[in-house]
């Protein structure tokens, strides 16, 4: 289904989400408050406009209150971002996404009702450190402080068994939600799937599971 979103703050987070917004074909609000940033993002989105996210009249007349999800990408401009994402949980915009800078800026977003916030440079380094420590990890997703979802390869260990052989759950109390062959992609695979050497293994668990079982069943 379509969708409407808007940006606001074009820099290298929130262009990229705006770009991928429109690729995947939904309907984006491009809004900046620097004329080159506007011009540069005009092909990638459906509306492109110069205009200050913190002036509630100019929100208020692009219609902001119509759209359904708004990513604040407003970088080092804190005082700009927790302003602009009041206005917007004040218009009534059900979903406001916003990029913080540190951690109290983090507090002060889920103070004011910030549906999600998001550090795209600490989850980017904590994935590629991940990644950088264990060939077997392909990605990584923090669901929360304990609980993560992993890709992992699957190697000759758990090869040609069926994930009821590999008894990965009650081994590691992880749980297999997914397998990758190549471009195939199984969701929620069934007791007797075989995994195959190389396979990639969408795992989700605690954190101290998910590494013991990277570290001993795989
Ligand atoms: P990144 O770290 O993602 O590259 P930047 O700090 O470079 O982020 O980019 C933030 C963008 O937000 C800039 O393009 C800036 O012009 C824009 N911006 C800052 N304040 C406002 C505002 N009040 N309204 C709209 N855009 C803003």
């Amino acid at each position: 289904m379509k969708k409407q979103f808007a940006v606001i703050g074009l820099g290298r987070f929130g262009s990229s989400v705006c770009k991928e917004l429109y690729k995947l074909g939904h309907e984006v609000l491009a809004i900046d408050s620097n004329e080159d940033r506007v011009n540069a993002i005009t092909n990638h989105a459906t509306h492109s406009v110069i205009a200050n996210g913190t002036d509630e009249n100019t929100l208020n007349s692009l219609g902001i209150r119509n759209f359904e999800h708004v990513v604040v990408a407003i970088g080092d401009n804190i005082q700009s971002s927790i302003l602009c994402t009041l206005l917007l949980k004040e218009i009534g915009v059900p979903q406001v996404w916003v990029k913080a800078q540190n951690h109290y800026h983090h507090r002060v977003l889920e103070k004011i009702g910030a549906d999600r916030i998001v550090h795209p440079e600490k989850d980017m380094g904590i994935r590629i450190a991940q990644h950088l420590v264990s060939e077997k990890i392909i990605d990584y997703i923090e669901l929360s402080e304990d609980y993560s979802i992993v890709e992992l390869i699957a190697s000759e260990k758990v090869a040609e068994k069926s994930l009821i052989e590999t008894n990965i759950r009650a081994k590691y109390g992880c749980t297999i939600l997914a397998i990758k062959q190549g471009e195939d992609i199984n969701i929620s695979p069934l007791p007797n799937e075989i995994i195959k050497q190389n396979d990639i293994l969408i795992v989700i668990g605690h954190k101290n599971d998910l590494k013991r079982f990277e570290e001993e069943g795989l």
